[in-house]
C-alpha cells in the first residue's frame, strides 16, 4: 500500500472509529445523491487554454488578484494545484500521444457522489447537495486536515494564513448562482464551451454520444462517470487520462469503503488519534456553548 493510500485510509478511518464513539455512523451517511443532480463536462479536447475559467472564477468568489496575471501564460511551465486563493487552475500538457500540440487541463474539485472530504471529516464540516455541489462549513473546521489526505484529487487548500481561524477553500460549485438558476462562472466564461453544465446523467449521455461519433477523436473513457462512485465533474479527453496527470488507478468504489478492510491493519493509535482530536474539540464547542 503506497504512502498516500495509507494517508487516505487514515483519514476515513479516524472518522470512522470517531463516528462509533459518537454512536452515530457517519461512514455509513449515504452519500447515494439525487437523480436530478447537476455537473460538468470538461471536454480537454476543445480547451484552448486561455485561463477565462481561472479569471471568472477569481471574480465569482471574490478572491485575490493573481500573482501571474490571467493572460499571462509563463504559469503553464509548471503544474499548479488549486490553491486557497485559486480554486481553480489550468495545466499544460504535451503528451506523447494523440494530436500535436498542447492539451490543457482545468484543475478544481470535483464534486464526488460520495466524497472522501466529507467521508474523511470528523465534524462534518462537508455536505454533498441536492444540487451536485460538496460544500464545506467552515464554522464547523477545526483545521484537522483530513479532508486533504482523502481527497484522491487534491483539491482542498488550506488557507495557512488563518491558522488561528482553520480554514479550507475550494471550488463551490457556484452553488448559490445554481441555486438561483444561474450556471458557473468558469462554464459561462468559457469561449470555446470545453467546459459544459447541465444535469450530470444528461453530461454522461452527451459524453458518450460524441465518443461514438468521434471515435478517432477521444479515448473511450468519461473520466468521472464511474472513479470512486463518481464524479459530478466529467472528462472527454483525446490522450490517454494518465498523459495529462488524471489518478488512471482510482477505484470505482466510493473510497471510505476501501478503508473497510484496512481498519483492521492500521495501529490503534493512529486510527484512533482524528477520534481524539475530535472529541477535544467537541469538549471545547460544549464549554464554549455553556459559557
Ligand atoms: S474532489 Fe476532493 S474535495 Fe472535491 S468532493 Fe471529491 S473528495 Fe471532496
Ligand atoms: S475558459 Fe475554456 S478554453 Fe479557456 S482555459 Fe478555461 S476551459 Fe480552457
Amino acid at each position: 500500500m503506497s504512502r498516500r493510500s495509507c494517508l487516505k485510509a487514515l483519514g476515513a478511518a479516524g472518522c470512522t472509529v470517531l463516528s462509533v464513539g459518537a454512536g452515530k455512523a457517519h461512514a455509513a451517511r449515504n452519500f447515494s445523491g439525487w437523480p436530478d443532480r447537476f455537473g460538468m463536462l470538461v471536454d480537454l479536447t476543445e480547451c484552448v487554454g486561455c485561463r477565462g475559467c481561472e479569471a471568472a472564477c477569481n471574480r465569482a468568489n471574490g478572491l485575490p488578484a493573481p500573482e501571474v496575471p490571467f493572460d499571462e501564460k509563463s504559469v503553464f511551465e509548471e503544474k499548479r494545484r488549486p490553491t486557497a486563493s485559486a480554486f481553480t487552475v489550468v495545466n499544460r500538457y504535451s503528451p506523447k500521444d494523440g494530436p500535436r500540440g498542447p492539451v490543457y487541463r482545468k484543475v478544481q474539485c470535483n464534486h464526488c457522489n460520495e466524497p472522501g472530504c466529507a467521508s474523511a471529516c470528523p465534524v462534518r464540516a462537508y455536505t454533498k447537495t441536492p444540487e451536485g455541489a460538496v460544500l464545506y462549513d467552515k464554522e464547523l473546521c477545526f483545521g484537522c486536515r483530513y479532508c486533504m489526505v482523502a481527497c484522491p484529487f487534491y483539491a482542498p487548500a488550506y488557507d495557512y494564513g488563518s491558522a488561528l481561524d482553520p480554514r479550507i477553500e475550494k471550488c463551490t460549485f457556484c452553488h448559490e448562482r445554481v441555486k438561483a438558476g444561474g450556471i458557473p462562472a468558469c462554464a459561462e466564461a468559457c469561449p470555446v464551451e470545453a467546459v459544459r453544465f447541465g444535469r450530470r446523467k444528461d453530461l454522461i449521455t452527451l459524453a458518450r454520444e460524441r465518443i461514438r461519433k468521434h471515435p478517432g477523436r477521444y479515448v473511450d473513457r468519461v473520466f468521472g462517470e464511474h472513479e470512486v462512485g463518481g464524479t459530478g465533474w466529467l472528462y472527454l479527453s483525446g490522450v490517454p487520462f494518465e498523459q495529462v496527470d488524471f489518478p488512471t488507478d482510482l477505484p470505482d468504489k466510493p473510497l471510505v469503503e476501501q478503508t473497510k478492510g484496512f481498519l483492521s491493519a492500521v495501529p490503534l493509535v493512529l486510527v484512533l488519534w482524528p477520534a481524539v482530536l475530535g472529541l477535544c474539540y467537541s469538549a471545547k464547542r460544549y464549554k464554549e456553548e455553556e459559557r
